[in-house]
């Protein structure tokens, strides 16, 4: 039984390990993917106390960081389900959590920080199921050194796409940027970037509507023709269109979520089920601003109120009162 079971391996959850390893917390810090969101982050720059830093570097020191301490149990698996279950020990009794996990193996812990992420969002056409891993992606930085000398499409406008186009840039032969608006979304600085590169294009107020191919992408069809032609011969198709919360486990376990499916969290990174806490991209606060400095408050704060919960044997007092075993 461990004290504290952090799920998601990525900035929120590593710093939570880091806290709770230095409050002497029997911790376990599981994940489905190694770095979580950050190993897509080309360059960091607005990590605080690091000029400039690649986001699989910064994600590797917090893995050290965390597990430096010892006593942190590190585990890379998916997580299946959550079965809350009572938990009674001398004078405390509470729920604690079964973690399932893909194997079928159940691990238990006393609370739970859930920094889950978020999961890239599709874009639902035809051909983009068909094409997957055949010349379509969905994360520009990782893939596009694949793509050395050949012709390729971004999809979206906001931070992701735009610093996607700008890092394919540098080794695509033609990269077109396909956005349904007008304007960007993303960080002023990742825009110049882009705008630097000669061979980006803009295709803008346009929407995909069918990804072709035969063995691997050939090209996109668009929904209005672009500079007379309805159909981009390409290579390969970056989707960039956003992400949605990875709420799935949250929700199953019994947590609120808003109308996003966001993870509902007080200022103290509680769920609304004991002993569960939330940090990270996943949840409501922050005002939404999904960021390594946020997700690492996050995280700090969660492990902080989990190790304060564990504190208070009045947490969920028993129903005979403290010590009646
Ligand atoms: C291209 C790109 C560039 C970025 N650049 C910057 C930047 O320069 N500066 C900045 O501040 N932010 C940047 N960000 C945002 C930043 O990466 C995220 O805000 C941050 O990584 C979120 O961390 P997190 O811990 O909340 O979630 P994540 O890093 O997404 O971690 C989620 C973890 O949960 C795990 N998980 C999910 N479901 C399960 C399950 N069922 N079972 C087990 N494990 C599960 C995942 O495998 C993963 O390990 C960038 C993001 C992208 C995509």
């Amino acid at each position: 039984m461990y004290d504290v079971a952090i799920v998601g391996l990525g900035c929120a959850g590593y710093t939570a390990a880091i806290y709770c390893a230095r409050y002497k917390l029997s911790t376990l810090i599981i994940g489905a993917e190694e770095g979580g969101m950050g190993m897509a982050a080309a360059e960091v720059g607005d990590w605080p106390g690091t000029v400039n830093i690649t986001g699989p570097d910064l994600m590797e020191n917090f893995k050290k960081h965390a597990l430096s301490f010892g006593g942190v149990a590190h585990r890379i698996v998916r997580i299946d389900r959550i079965d809350p279950f009572d938990y009674a020990q001398s004078d405390i009794r509470q729920k604690a959590f079964h973690l399932i996990l893909q194997s079928g193996e159940a691990l238990d812990a006393r609370t739970l920080i859930l920094a889950l992420g978020t999961k890239k969002r599709h874009l639902g056409v035809p051909g983009e199921v068909e094409f997957s891993g055949k010349g379509v992606t969905y994360c520009a930085t990782c893939d596009a050194y694949f793509y050395k000398g050949k012709g390729v499409a971004v999809i979206g406008g906001g931070d992701s796409a735009v610093e996607g186009a700008a890092i394919a840039a540098q080794v695509a032969r033609e990269v077109y940027l396909i956005h349904r608006r007008k304007e960007f979304r993303a960080e002023p600085y990742w825009v110049n970037r882009m705008k630097a590169r000669d061979n980006v294009t803009f295709v803008l107020e346009r929407n995909i509507v069918e990804i072709l191919g035969k063995e691997k992408v050939t090209g996109v069809r668009l929904d209005k023709p672009f500079e007379g032609k309805d159909i981009l011969p390409l290579d390969g198709v970056f989707i960039e269109v956003g992400a949605d919360p990875a709420s799935g486990l949250a929700k199953d376990a019994g947590c609120a979520l808003d109308a996003k499916g966001y993870v509902t969290v007080d200022a103290a990174q509680s769920t609304t089920i004991p002993g569960i806490f939330a940090a990270g991209d996943l949840t409501t606060n922050s005002n939404y601003f999904a960021q390594f400095t946020t997700a690492a408050g996050e995280g700090t704060v969660a492990a902080n109120s989990a190790f304060k919960y564990l504190q208070s044997a009045e947490a969920i007092p028993s129903p005979q009162g403290r010590g009646s075993g």
